[in-house]
């Protein structure tokens, strides 16, 4: 590596992009040769601009700016600085934008949480997981797991982003078992069908929607979205005979109550353990409902990969899209 090239790999560093992301961007045709070469210097440049969401003027003088600053809404943010939010907006667009283009697009008419709920539940006994990424890919909203991220910290839960009236969901956190991600997902459709997008192009959510931010209207709306969709109700009324219930007491009667009442055991065993506040007990019923932990990522990103036209991107797009998912493209 060059001086010139290594000065361009420490700028973007010191804008805060860890160094898996620029890999995950850095194209392939570039090789040792290739440095000597302006154009291909130049192209370099322009091709590390269009991932990583950056301006690509100032990176030609190695002086890094970014497209989407300032412009990104953060929930739940705290110890963030504005160089940490510009990064992972510029991020977070420039990928959902690389997932909006690889498919058909599609019109959103707005739809109540009650009415998805009676949808889903036509087809799948619950709305879990697996049924809420069905529905979104099936509407043509993209949903993926990133494998790289932008920043050291990996501390974003989620992020919808809005592009071209297409929406896309990049979900951070890695959660063991399906409800919490589920609550997670619920509550990003939520900020999309309730038009929290309308003046933004990406929305992030730092932390665990599910804490709550009683200040921040939009959370408030989305929380209550999501717990109707999961259970019918949004705030649902749950009961428990027994005030202090083992886990695997919990797990054995929520996967009795369940089907009874349409709601997936591992969120009912969630909500159980928000209205006792007793969470050890509703985590560990978790692991008796749902077994060992599995890595959820992997299943999402491989469905993803089947619903994604990769011949609707061009090969570079394409190739840093399989990197930040960590899948084989095409
Ligand atoms: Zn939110």
């Amino acid at each position: 590596m060059n001086a010139d090239t290594k000065n361009l790999v420490s700028e973007l560093r010191n804008a805060g992009f860890t160094m898996e992301a620029i890999d995950a961007a850095w194209p392939s045709w570039w090789t040792d040769d290739a440095e000597s070469s302006p154009s291909a210097r130049t192209e370099l440049r322009f091709a590390l601009a269009r991932k990583l969401g950056l301006s690509p003027k100032p990176l030609l003088g190695e002086r890094v700016e970014f497209v989407w600053n300032d412009e990104a809404r953060f929930k739940h943010l705290t110890a963030q600085d504005k160089l940490q939010q510009s990064v992972l907006s510029s991020f977070g667009v420039s990928i959902g934008r690389i997932l909006v283009r690889s498919l058909e697009k599609s019109s959103h008419s707005s739809i109540t949480a009650g009415a998805l709920r009676q949808a889903i539940l036509s087809s799948s006994d619950y709305v879990d997981l697996k049924s809420l990424i069905s529905f979104c890919w099936s509407i043509g909203i993209p949903i993926i797991h990133l494998r790289v991220f932008p920043l050291a910290a990996k501390n974003m839960h989620a992020m919808v982003v809005s592009t071209e009236g297409q929406y896309a969901i990049l979900l951070g956190k890695d959660d063991k078992y399906p409800a919490p991600l589920a609550f997670t997902l619920a509550h990003e459709i939520g900020h999309i069908l309730l038009g929290h997008l309308a003046n933004t192009p990406a929305l992030v959510d730092m932390a665990d929607p599910g804490e709550g931010d009683a200040d921040d209207n939009q959370e408030v709306q989305a929380n209550e979205f999501a717990l109707e969709l999961l259970t019918g109700s949004p705030k649902p009324n749950i009961q428990t005979e027994i005030e202090f219930f083992s886990a695997r007491a919990l797990a054995e009667s929520v996967i009795n109550a369940g089907p009874h009442y349409k709601i997936e055991p591992g969120t009912l065993a969630l909500c159980a353990g928000y209205v006792t506040k007793r969470w050890p007990a509703a985590i560990g019923a978790l692991r008796h409902i749902y077994g060992q932990p599995t890595p959820l990522w992997e299943s999402i990103n491989n469905f993803a990969a089947q619903q994604i036209e990769w011949d609707r991107i061009s090969i570079e797009s394409a190739e840093y899209l399989s990197n930040i998912m960590n899948v084989a493209n095409g």
